[in-house]
C-alpha cells in the first residue's frame, strides 16, 4: 500500500500581530507599541477555515504575536471560528489586560464562552519591564479558577535575575501547584530566550543544556503565518529573519502546496529527525574542527548558524550522500508512523 510522502501537520499558528503594549529589547520579532502590522480577522479566518477542512490533522491553533489582545474584538472572533471547526485554541499573551483579578476573570470566562481551550503568559526581566509580575498572577489564577490550561514562559538565559523558581515559592501558587489532580494542566517552561549577540555571556547564551537528541518539533509539523501573511516554516527565532525559513506570500492557492514541498529538502527532513545540535556535530566531524560550538546554546540559535552561513550549507551538500541512507531509511518509517491513522483506517475499511 501507499503512504503519503508528507506529514500532516498537526498545528496552526497564527502570528496575528507585532504590535504589543510591551517592547522587550530581545523580543525576537521587535514588537512594540508603534507597530501596526497585523492580519485582519478576514485572513485569519479565511486561513482557519481553509486548513481545517484541507488539513483535519491539525488539532491546535495558536493565536501568538506580538501581543494577542491588542486585536480587540478580533481575537473573540477568530477563537470563536476556530472552536466552530472543533479545533483547540491557545493564545499567548503577557497578560497585561490583567490588572485584576476581578478583570482577568471576567476576559477569560468571555473568551471560555468563545471556545478557548489554553493560555500561555510570557514574563521575565524583560517583560516585567512592561508589564508586572501581578498581572501575571492574576491571569494565572483567573484561567486555573474557570479549568482552563496554563503554561507560563519565562525568559530563560544565563544573566536573568527573575527564574522560574519565584513562581514556583509563590504562596498565591502553592495550591495549584500542589493539587496535580485537580488542575493538571498547569505547567511553569524554561522558555525559549535569545539575547542579541551584543548582550550575551560569552558562556552562551542559554541556561538550560539542549539535549543533543533534541529534535525540531515545529518544522514540517506547525503551519506559520506572520502578520504580513508568509508562510513561515516553523514558529523558531529566525524564522522571518531566514530566507530559508521563509516561502512568501501564502494564499488559499499556494499553501498546500507549500507545506507538502518542504519534504523534498532533505535538511528539512533532517532538522526534523534529528534535530540542529546533531546536523552541527555533523559539520564539525566534515571539518575535523569545531567550527559550530553548541554547548549552552539554544537550538534555534544553531539552527540559524547553519541556515545563514552558506560555508555549512556547502558542506551539507557535499557530504550528504554520507547521512541518506539513515535519514532515508529514518524519513519512511516517520511517514509510516504519522500516516498511521490513515493506514489504520484503510485497514479497517478491508
Ligand atoms: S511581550 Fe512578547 S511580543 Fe511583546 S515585546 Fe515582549 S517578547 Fe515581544
Ligand atoms: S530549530 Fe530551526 S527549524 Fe526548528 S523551530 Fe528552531 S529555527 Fe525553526
Amino acid at each position: 500500500m501507499n503512504f503519503e510522502p508528507y506529514f500532516p501537520p498537526k498545528m496552526l499558528t497564527l502570528i496575528s500581530t507585532y504590535q504589543c503594549t510591551a517592547a522587550c529589547p530581545n523580543c525576537c520579532f521587535q514588537c512594540n507599541p508603534q507597530r501596526t502590522e497585523r492580519l485582519t480577522i478576514e485572513e485569519m479566518e479565511s486561513i482557519v477555515e481553509y486548513c481545517a477542512k484541507k488539513f483535519p490533522s491539525i488539532e491546535l491553533v495558536v493565536i501568538t504575536g506580538g501581543e494577542p489582545f491588542t486585536l480587540g474584538s478580533d481575537l473573540y472572533a477568530i477563537i470563536k471560528k476556530i472552536s466552530s471547526f472543533g479545533k483547540m485554541s491557545r493564545i499567548v499573551s503577557n497578560a497585561y489586560w490583567a490588572s485584576s483579578y476581578s478583570k482577568a476573570v471576567d476576559i477569560i470566562q468571555k473568551l471560555q464562552d468563545c471556545g478557548l481551550t489554553e493560555i500561555n503568559y510570557s514574563t521575565g526581566d524583560e517583560h516585567q519591564k512592561f508589564v508586572q509580575y501581578d498581572n501575571i498572577i492574576n491571569a494565572i489564577q483567573a484561567a486555573l479558577d474557570n479549568n482552563m490550561a496554563v503554561a507560563v514562559n519565562v525568559e530563560s538565559a544565563l544573566n536573568k535575575d527573575f527564574k522560574s523558581d519565584i513562581l514556583y515559592k509563590d504562596t498565591k501558587l502553592s495550591k495549584y501547584l500542589k493539587d496535580k489532580e485537580k488542575y493538571p494542566i498547569f505547567r511553569i517552561n524554561n522558555g525559549k530566550w535569545i539575547e542579541k549577540q551584543s548582550t550575551v555571556n560569552e558562556k552562551g547564551n542559554f541556561s538550560y543544556t539542549t539535549s543533543i537528541d533534541s529534535t525540531c518539533t515545529s518544522i514540517l509539523t506547525n503551519i506559520c503565518i506572520s502578520p504580513d501573511m508568509q508562510y513561515l516554516s516553523c514558529c523558531g527565532f529566525f524564522n522571518i529573519k531566514n530566507k530559508y525559513l521563509n516561502y512568501g506570500f501564502v494564499t488559499a492557492n499556494n499553501l498546500e502546496t507549500i507545506h507538502k514541498k518542504q519534504f523534498d529538502d532533505i535538511l528539512k527532513l533532517w532538522l526534523y529527525l534529528e534535530g540542529p545540535l546533531k546536523i552541527a556535530q555533523s559539520i564539525n566531524r566534515y571539518a575535523k574542527k569545531e567550527l559550530i560550538k553548541i554547548e549552552n546554546k539554544h537550538m534555534c540559535e544553531v539552527c540559524n548558524l547553519i541556515l545563514s552561513n552558506e560555508q555549512f550549507i556547502d558542506m551539507i551538500k557535499s557530504n550528504i550522500s554520507k547521512e541518506l541512507p539513515r535519514l532515508i531509511l529514518k524519513y519512511d518509517i516517520c511517514r509510516r508512523i504519522e500516516n498511521n491513522s490513515k493506514y489504520l483506517a484503510y485497514e479497517k475499511g478491508k
